[in-house]
């Protein structure tokens, strides 16, 4: 078999992957982008996809920037301006109820995020891929070993191909085959709660909100889809998640409505269910010479802040402005030198947001009294306290913070 040769080898068309061979065709690297499934990129034009992503103005920002920001919106993504976090029946008396409410308004933009289906995004970027000359998709393809040095790391196909390049990236999910051709172990744990996830209809309308209640078997999340549409995420036990999916559609909509205690009116199921068992996971290096993990394949983390792809596409603007700096300076793109920037960037701040999502799950998932308290105390103290609020939502925003070229306004 022939051998080719590209700048740098892409393994995993999601959204993290193919974003990532966008940016880095539009600085003159030849790219080859290795996908093992070919995604949807035409449907019909009332389904929803069930899987949906609470996008930040960073990752936005990314999207514009990579041109593929218009793609999306031709498509469908709905931006919401309040969001509304709550946790009710405390059973102790408090002066207030224990809820937070932010808007846009408060800090002067003009939404706090968009929410949008992972079809419309991954489709938007692909057809922005085959739109690049030096992007070459090989889908489906499937690898079967790796060969790694500083130099010219290689990967051999399952029909036999060698494609031979300067760096080699993991993009390729949570079962990242790659890492584990590559010998890198992960650390974590199972949290015991699946997410159930659907498209519903509320009576109230979708009111531009997203909305979250902490229970103890988990939070529930309706996330605003176009007029009277949510699409939820509904993390509880592993047992309650498998009724939930297999319950009829009229027993769901009600346990939803239920589960909302009503306020956006009845909720009604459209379409199918689906259930994502959930876990941390981190792998315990980001790198080796000629290989960098991106997106999940380097982390996991509970969707309850709906951070995870945010992340994933810091890792690529960053990997992207490191790797530009180090062929400008003439550095081996695989070397450890110009390979632990990126690790040392992005390592840290990954394992810190997983952090805060674990302590927050786990603080809100459970019933003992005095935590119960103290959380009613502190989100109430949140609601009081304008300046730790606007903090809070600037951070979940990306509109914070140093960031990657990539993930700053240049509109
Ligand atoms: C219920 C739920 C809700 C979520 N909500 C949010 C949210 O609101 N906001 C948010 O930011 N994040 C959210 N997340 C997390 C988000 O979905 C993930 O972080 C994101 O999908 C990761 O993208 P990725 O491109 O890294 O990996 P993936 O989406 O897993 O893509 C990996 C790609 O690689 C391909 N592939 C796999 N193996 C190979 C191989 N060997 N060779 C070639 N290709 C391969 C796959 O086919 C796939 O296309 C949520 C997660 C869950 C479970």
């Amino acid at each position: 078999m022939t051998e080719t040769h590209s700048d740098i080898i892409i393994a995993g068309g999601g959204m993290v992957g193919a974003a990532l061979a966008c940016a880095l065709a539009k600085q003159g690297f030849t790219i080859t982008l290795l996908e093992r499934r070919k995604p949807d990129l035409q449907w019909p034009q009332h389904s929803y996809d069930i899987r949906v992503s609470a996008i930040s103005r960073a990752s936005q920002n990314i999207f514009h920037n990579l041109q593929a920001w218009p793609r999306m919106v031709q498509r469908r993504v709905t931006p919401y301006e309040h969001m509304r976090v709550w946790e009710s029946g405390s059973g102790v008396a408090l002066p207030w109820v224990p809820e937070i409410y932010f808007q846009a308004a408060d800090i002067g933009e003009p939404d706090l995020g968009h929410i949008i289906e992972n079809r419309v995004i991954q489709g938007a970027l692909w057809e922005q891929m085959q739109t690049l000359e030096n992007i070459e998709i090989r889908c489906p393809a499937s690898i079967s070993g790796l060969d790694l040095d500083e130099q010219s790391p290689r990967v051999i196909l399952n029909d036999g191909a060698r494609i031979s390049t300067t760096l080699i990236v993991a993009a390729d999910g949570a079962r990242s085959s790659l890492r584990g051709l590559a010998g890198i172990s992960t650390g974590g744990w199972g949290y015991n709660q699946t997410a159930v996830v659907c498209t519903v209809k509320a009576e109230a309308g979708n009111q531009s909100s997203c909305w979250q209640r902490f229970m103890p078997s988990g939070p529930l999340a309706l996330l605003p889809m176009e007029q009277d549409l949510f699409s939820i995420v509904w993390s509880t036990t592993p047992k309650q998640a498998e009724g939930l999916v297999q319950m009829p559609p009229e027993a769901f909509s009600s346990a939803l409505t239920q589960a909302s205690e009503v306020r956006l009116g009845q909720l009604h199921l459209l379409g199918e269910r689906g259930a994502f068992p959930l876990r941390l996971q981190h792998a315990k290096q980001y790198i080796k010479p000629g290989l960098a993990l991106v997106g999940d394949a380097a982390h996991v983390i509970h969707p309850l802040a709906g951070q995870g792809v945010n992340l994933g596409l810091l890792d690529m603007a960053e990997l992207t402005d490191i790797l530009v700096q180090a062929r400008d300076k003439g550095h081996p793109l695989g070397s450890l030198h110009t390979l632990r920037r990126y690790e040392r960037a992005r390592k840290g701040e990954n394992i810190a947001m997983q952090g805060a999502m674990d302590l927050f799950k786990r603080v809100f998932s459970n019933d003992i009294a005095p935590l119960r308290l103290a959380r009613d105390l502190g989100m109430g103290l949140a609601e009081h306290a304008p300046p730790l609020k606007n903090l809070l939502i600037r951070n979940a925003m990306g509109v914070a913070g140093n960031m990657p070229s990539l993930a700053r306004v240049t509109r």
